[in-house]
């Protein structure tokens, strides 16, 4: 009998990101910054359905979505620049989701990722991000692009979960090539 094959080693991406996991700028006393913040939690209290506690996948974050779209987000950006954004990058998007996800009494702990990208993916948000007067570093390579998802001690485990794709991150094919987990 032979072995089942090993799944290639992948090789470490061209630039390991060395920053800390994104951050939203909190004004001091800025009543919209606060706003912000309880918009979002009466929001997903309001969404919490009886299933919600038990669904790892999306976290019951769906709703995000209707407000919101994946996209460029120019920085430094504040709570109060939230409402009326029409893109949220993936930095974003783990600030908000951690911060509702904590309100609810979950630990949750950043992580950034290096993913494997296609190379026609990586030119189009290239252009994408150039378009909209934002830097676009977080595209490392043609085929390797830096991102956030969390880490939430969920029941029965912790999950890796991505905000910005509702869904675990990938243990298969689609594994990131580099993860690190940040304690705040
Ligand atoms: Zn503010």
């Amino acid at each position: 009998m032979t072995p089942p094959a090993q799944s290639a080693v992948p090789a470490l991406p061209a630039k390991v990101p060395d920053q800390p996991p994104s951050a939203l700028v909190e004004h001091p006393d800025c009543v919209a910054c606060a706003d912000t913040r309880s918009w979002l939690l009466a929001h997903d209290r309001a969404e919490a359905t009886p299933a919600r506690e038990w669904d790892t996948t999306t976290f019951g974050l769906g709703w995000l979505f209707r407000y919101f779209r994946w996209g460029p987000s120019r920085w430094p950006f504040a709570w109060c620049d939230v409402p009326g954004a029409a893109h949220l990058d993936c930095g974003v998007l783990a600030c908000v989701a951690g911060m509702v996800l904590t309100a609810r009494g979950l630990r949750v702990e950043r992580v950034q990722l290096v993913e494997r990208a296609a190379v026609e993916e990586t030119a189009l948000w290239r252009a994408r991000w150039r378009a909209a007067g934002c830097p676009a570093g977080w595209i490392l390579s043609d085929r390797e692009v830096y991102h956030e998802v969390l880490l939430v001690h969920a029941e029965p485990e912790p999950v890796l979960f991505d905000p910005t794709e509702l869904r675990q991150v990938g243990q298969g094919r689609d594994r990131p090539l580099w993860m690190r987990k940040w304690v705040w």
